[in-house]
């Protein structure tokens, strides 16, 4: 053939056939060598990336019960593979390239393996477990053979056939071609005739010939352009919520899951379909694509589907990897109803299918995607809707396929549905082990039946209002919110004082070795609130606090609380604009600081200098003050960054910070030997919980030194000779913990608390290996004062969860258009309940903002604060690993399709929940436990004169530093 014949695509189907035609006059003079296909060469470049990876092996099992004939059965496969070159195809490199090397028809070995010791049961196992070991033993492309039958006899009329063949040459339609041919040839080999089978009028490597030779010149580029263009600026990955942190490498481990959709859902989905002009696999996709995108969270996603590959029909009784991918690309913007999204999706489907030609390796390569061996390109979730796959039938036998429990997940997830005679759907979803549990891939099953039978009752709803959460699902919900817990509602001074008169002579606060008791605090504080109130402080003003971390600034915390008023921490640390700024924001009665630090703040507020006015403090009276704040009353205003380039003072009233206390000291009871460092610089709202947990139980409360909490060596040393039980981290710190000197000294350390970013399990494991405290992930936003949730920490991958609400605290995942997510899918994090802050200081705008009604609140009148943090529902993982054992174990042998686990959703009912982390969805990070607004950044920078515009990013690598 001339190279000026011009390519196939854009001929009429009467010239194509010419074109074959011409090639297979030249068929008799062809060598043995013929080039690889597209797919052929794919395979070969990921074989010599991973030599013997039985990630392409295709392979399959047949026990044959009754009368068989070795012989006949050999003479057979001989017939089979004297037919199809495919069978007789290795590689070899000419040119740097993959070529297919043929060779000349030769008999076929069926080697035959014993395996009759044994009870019938176990022989079955050996033989199953045999047939696994078969089908995943390496194919070497260039020696071969790449068609590897073999038999396992069991008894004289109880054998296995496997059959492995590598993907290079053969694919799922060429199963149907050789179980038919096979049927054939081995009656006829029974009855020592030939069989009556066409000759066949091409071979594979015709067909890649034919390929090469259509996709060049114009038409492929015009072909290739279009793809370009549908798959441009597509998300290289679909980000689903995986089970465990997706490994830098594809294992190809898989397992599967049964999908059932009833033959009535079936007809209301056909119907909801044809309603549009689309077809039951349109619906079927386009259901699929909603529900990937309600679990990523991406509007914008690419799922492949398989297409047979055999153009011309001359292909269709061949034996050869003929089959390609299609990327269909769906677009679940602006909150669309199924018949919207059906609309969408049938144009897209039409437009992909009339460019099938395009062999998808091309695409890839056109379109230069990042390669990685993490995950697949373009695409990584698959679904297919096909007739049932053919069976073997030998005559005088009978032949049912034996599953092998190999699976291979080449995607993260296929889902292989096979359309019944009676009008039902179902198949398999297979899935990557690496990725998913058996419980969140039968949750995700589950929701796409509710799905579909959702879209089919009422084609003009939006897609994103069907519920997917099942009855008992929802109850559960309700059920782990339900966290009323009755704890007196108190002022957290008034607290304090209980605390002072049962243990008036213990320590309440020690530095460095000197040492006040709860007794000296009470009096100190009680004149410090005089002075206080003398100054014009009563309740619900706000006094602004800049001092260094020591016994003072205890005294002066209880004193502004029990002047009524709300204190405002200052670091002293921080740069003078941001303590003047905050400082004129908060509207404070009073600063109060001492003399070393009043030069570097604001002389407008009026000040009162802890050490200058010791004499007038110590003088005043020591008795308490009658008129004090109530629960509702402010308790501390703590300020965060704000994305306009503002700070906001969250308003904290002594409500919230009972419910909190009580919660705490009840969950992790402290007792008078109870020695809790107080490190937490006081402008995070962590510190509230180190300073009142002792003062409110008659612990310790042992104060780092100023500056103390960025030395990891001090810190380590203060918790041996401090004997230190209960300490707080934020992960980063405990990450250099981990690793410090002398942290095994840290002997009486019972209690860690992590929290204000992702707590690494691989951090916490490195510290179980040194000391032995229990470790908890604590959770929450300063909106919601200190902690929402909390959750036992343990070793491992991934982050920790954030876990289960604290009490009186009601947790709710929503979509954007405040509707609950189900369990397992992801959404915005709101929490409502006791906890909640009062607002932000003379901010309603931002506060209406964050603080929205809520719609699942008990009584009328509740808020819910919206965090901004992607989380997921889940259950725990001890709880679901026990689920898929039990129903991992329950596959049966039994038709690929037709067998039904007889187990599904066992053990269901001793769920336990926690939610799982996933990452803001705004542009807050924090850095070492700072709580930061990039926008405030990008706001400070744009005031510079020689600035236009900013953009901040964080680089997270070697964030060892403190
Ligand atoms: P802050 O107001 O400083 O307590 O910051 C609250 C934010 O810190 C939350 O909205 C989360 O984004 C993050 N955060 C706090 N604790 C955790 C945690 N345990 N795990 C993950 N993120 C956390
Ligand atoms: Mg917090």
């Amino acid at each position: 053939m001339s190279s000026t014949t011009p390519p196939v695509s854009g001929r009429t189907e009467e010239e194509k056939r010419a074109l074959l035609r011409e090639l297979l006059a030249a068929h008799a003079a062809r060598p043995h060598v013929a080039p690889a296909s597209f797919a052929q060469e794919r395979l070969w470049f990921l074989d010599r990336l991973e030599p013997g990876s039985p990630a392409y092996n295709v392979s399959a099992a047949w026990r044959i019960t009754g009368p068989l004939e070795v012989a006949a059965l050999e003479r057979a496969l001989s017939g089979l593979a004297r037919r199809h070159e495919a069978l007789r195809t290795t590689f070899a490199v000419q040119q740097g390239a993959p070529v297919q090397v043929i060779a000349p028809p030769s008999d076929v070995a069926l080697p035959v393996v014993d395996v009759v010791e044994g009870p019938a049961e176990e022989r079955l196992e050996a033989a199953r477990r045999m047939a696994a070991e078969e089908a995943d033993s390496p194919f070497d492309l260039e020696r071969g053979p790449l068609f590897r039958p073999c038999l396992l006899r069991l008894a004289g009329d109880d054998h296995v056939l496997v059959l492995t063949l590598h993907h290079a040459v053969t694919d799922g339609w060429s199963q149907g071609v050789m179980y038919r041919e096979l049927a054939e040839l081995y009656a006829a080999a029974l009855r020592s005739e030939a069989a009556a089978l066409p000759a066949l009028p091409v071979q594979y490597a015709d067909f890649a010939a034919w390929q090469r030779e259509a996709l060049r010149g114009e038409a492929l580029e015009a072909q290739l352009a279009w793809w370009r263009e549908r798959l441009a600026g597509a998300p290289p990955l679909l980000a689903l919520p995986w089970d465990r942190p997706r490994p830098a490498a594809q294992s190809f481990r898989g397992a599967r899951e049964w999908v059932e959709l009833p033959a009535e859902l079936v007809q209301a989905v056909r119907g909801a379909a044809r309603g549009e002009g689309a077809t039951l696999f349109m619906a079927l996709m386009a259901a699929w694509q909603a529900l990937l995108a309600r679990w990523s969270g991406q509007e914008d996603l690419v799922v492949g589907t398989p297409v047979a590959g055999r153009g011309p029909t001359e292909t269709e009784g061949l034996i050869g990897f003929f089959a390609d991918t299609l990327a269909l690309r769906g677009d679940l913007s602006g909150d669309p109803t199924f018949r919207e999204l059906l609309g969408r999706f049938r144009s897209v489907a039409l437009d992909a299918f009339a460019h099938q030609e395009t062999p998808f390796d091309r695409v890839v390569e056109e379109l230069r995607p990042d390669r990685t061996l993490s995950y697949s390109p373009i695409f990584q979730v698959m679904l297919s809707l096909g007739p049932p796959t053919p069976g073997l039938a030998l005559q005088g036998a009978e032949a049912q396929p034996l599953v092998m429990e190999r699976w291979i997940a080449r995607f993260d997830l296929t889902l292989e549905l096979v359309e019944r005679a009676d009008g039902a759907v179902d198949g398999w979803l297979y899935y990557a082990t690496q990725l998913f549990d058996a419980a969140t891939i039968r949750r995700l099953l589950d929701h796409y039946r509710l799905l579909l039978a959702g879209m089919a009752a009422d084609p003009s709803r939006r897609v994103g209002e069907i519920g997917l959460a099942s009855d008992e699902e929802r109850a559960a919900l309700d059920g782990w919110n339900r966290t009323e817990r009755a704890h007196p509602v108190r002022c957290i001074h008034a607290w304090f004082r209980e605390q002072a008169a049962r243990t008036p002579d213990a320590a309440a606060v020690s530095i460095d070795g000197r040492e006040l008791s709860f007794a000296e605090l009470d009096a100190w504080s009680d004149r410090l609130s005089r002075v206080l109130r003398g100054r014009g402080v009563g309740v619900e003003s706000r006094v602004a606090v800049c001092l260094e971390r020591g016994p003072g600034l205890v005294a002066a915390l209880l004193a502004i609380l029990k002047a009524g008023a709300a204190y405002v921490p200052l670091d002293p640390g921080y740069p003078p604009e941001r303590l003047a700024w905050v400082l004129e924001d908060c509207g404070a009665a009073l600063l109060l600081t001492d003399s070393s630090l009043a030069a570097g703040l604001d002389a407008s507020v009026p000040a009162l200098l802890a050490d200058r006015a010791a004499e007038e403090i110590a003088a005043a009276p020591a008795d308490a003050l009658a008129d004090s704040a109530d629960p509702e009353n402010a308790a501390y205003v703590i300020y965060t960054s704000g994305s306009t380039g503002r700070p906001k003072g969250v308003v904290v009233p002594h409500r919230a910070l009972s419910n909190h206390m009580a919660w705490m000291l009840e969950r992790f009871p402290l007792s008078a030997d109870d020695r809790v460092l107080q490190k937490t610089p006081f402008l995070f709202d962590a510190s509230v919980w180190e300073f009142w947990a002792p003062l409110l139980s008659g612990a310790r409360l042992v104060l780092a030194r100023p500056g103390g909490e960025k030395d990891p060596a001090y810190l380590v040393r203060a918790l041996a000779e401090e004997g230190i039980t209960v300490l707080q981290v934020v992960p980063t710190l405990l990450r250099v913990l981990a690793d410090e000197p002398g942290l095994e000294d840290a002997r009486a350390l019972r209690l860690l608390f992590c929290g204000g970013e992702a707590l690494p399990r691989e951090a916490v494991a490195r510290v179980l290996e040194r000391i032995h405290p229990e470790i908890w992930n604590l959770y929450g936003p300063t909106e919601a004062c200190i902690d929402a949730t909390f959750h036992r920490a343990e070793g491992g991958a991934g982050t920790v969860p954030l876990g289960a609400g604290i009490d009186n605290t009601r947790l709710h995942v929503l979509d954007g258009a405040l509707r609950p997510a189900p369990v397992g899918v992801p959404g915005e994090l709101y929490i409502a309940g006791e906890g909640l802050a009062r607002g932000y200081l003379g901010r309603p705008g931002l506060t209406a903002e964050r603080f929205l009604p809520d719609p699942f609140a008990p009584a009328a009148g509740g808020r819910m604060y919206r965090t901004g943090d992607r989380v997921r529902w889940n259950e725990s993982a001890s709880v679901r690993e026990c689920v898929g054992a039990f129903v991992g174990g329950s596959q049966e042998a039994g038709h690929e399709q037709q067998s039904r686990p007889p187990f599904t959703h066992a053990l269901t009912h001793s769920r336990t929940h926690a939610l799982e982390y996933l990452g803001r969805i705004d542009h807050q990070v924090k850095v070492r436990g700072y709580r930061i607004e990039l926008g405030e950044i990008e706001a400070a920078l744009r005031k510079h004169p020689g600035v236009n515009d900013a953009v901040v990013i964080v680089r997270s690598e070697g964030a060892k530093v403190l």
